[in-house]
């Protein structure tokens, strides 16, 4: 199938994008990698008036670390996973990255594309609820950040505004000696995953687990955090029998969908089995470097 008619404005600079993005408000979308934007469209299982292309913005593919990681909402999935910066200041994020899809893929997908679209399935939007980061957007109003607890409302849906465009993400620099882990399943490698685990842990001088953040894939319209998970985790030593136990709470409350894929059930216990292991992994390198 072909995409129904749309007009295409190739943006040359972030505030024509935005002035576009006003001037068609609620009948335009931007297009980044259309890695899934293209498929939507050529499926006609989404429509659109007016297509504003930033792939010229040069400035929003930048990758820095002041103070916080900061990477531009245009910047490719593979050029973030090969930057030294972010396996340096992010190393969950720098795995994560390499779990979406394929090289090709990679080579041409945002990081932006990926957090505006919110597919629960996607590695993103988890690491950032994992990473405690924020996106910054900017429309003709002006710009705000949003943290990534905020941003995914729903099944493909944020809080962003149709008249805003995504121009960065954001995560804190890494804790020196934290541990982390990405764990996920899927039936082929490249496929999205069925489930996943995310996984950030930290010991304090006493011995005990100071911080501990799960991200969950799969499992939930939205990417979500195991919230009481983490509370049973803070003030615990580390020890494989926390982990066994930990990864059955960090379900118990979920209902993920069934889907050809596997039923809730499975779903649940494979999440659970993905828990266990990312809690094992993250520990095992707890103060080692990244
Ligand atoms: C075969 C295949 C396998 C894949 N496997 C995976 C996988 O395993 N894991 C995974 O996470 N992803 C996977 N993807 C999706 C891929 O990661 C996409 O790159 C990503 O989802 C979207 O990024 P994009 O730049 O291509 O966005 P686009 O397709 O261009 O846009 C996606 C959506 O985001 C909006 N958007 C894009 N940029 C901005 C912006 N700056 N501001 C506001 N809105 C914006 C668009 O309007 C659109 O609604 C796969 C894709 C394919 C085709």
């Amino acid at each position: 199938m072909k995409p129904s008619a749309f007009e295409y404005h190739l943006a040359a600079s972030t505030n024509e994008a935005v002035d576009l993005l006003a001037e068609h408000e609620g009948d335009a979308k931007v297009i980044a990698g259309g890695q899934s934007l293209v498929p939507l469209l050529a499926l006609r299982l989404a429509r659109v008036d007016h297509l504003v292309d930033v792939n010229r913005l040069n400035d929003l593919g930048e990758i820095s670390a002041n103070g916080r990681l900061r990477i531009g909402a245009l910047t490719r999935h593979r050029t973030a996973e090969r930057s030294t910066l972010v396996r340096q200041h992010s190393p969950l994020l720098a795995d994560a990255l390499t779990y979406i899809g394929h090289t090709a893929i990679r080579n041409r997908g945002t990081l932006g594309g990926s957090l505006a679209h919110a597919d629960p399935a996607a590695e993103l939007p988890a690491t950032l609820l994992a990473l405690d980061g924020e996106v910054e957007v900017r429309s003709a109003r002006g710009t705000r950040t949003i943290a990534a607890g905020d941003l995914f409302t729903g099944f493909l849906s944020t809080s962003l505004e149709p008249d805003e465009l995504l121009t960065g993400l954001s995560v804190p620099l890494w804790k020196p000696g934290a541990g982390w882990s990405v764990q996920e399943f899927a039936r082929r490698s490249g496929d999205f995953a069925i489930s996943g685990a995310l996984t950030v842990l930290s010991v304090g001088a006493d011995g005990l687990i100071d911080e501990a953040r799960i991200a969950l894939i799969g499992v939930a319209p939205t990417a979500v955090r195991a919230t009481l998970a983490e509370q049973a985790l803070v003030g615990q030593h580390p020890a494989e029998a926390l982990w066994s136990s930990v990864s059955d709470a960090a379900v118990a409350d979920l209902e993920p969908p069934s889907d050809l894929h596997g039923s809730s059930a499975y779903r649940k216990k494979l999440t659970s089995t993905l828990v266990r292991r990312s809690l094992a992994e993250a520990a095992s390198r707890i103060g080692a470097a990244a």
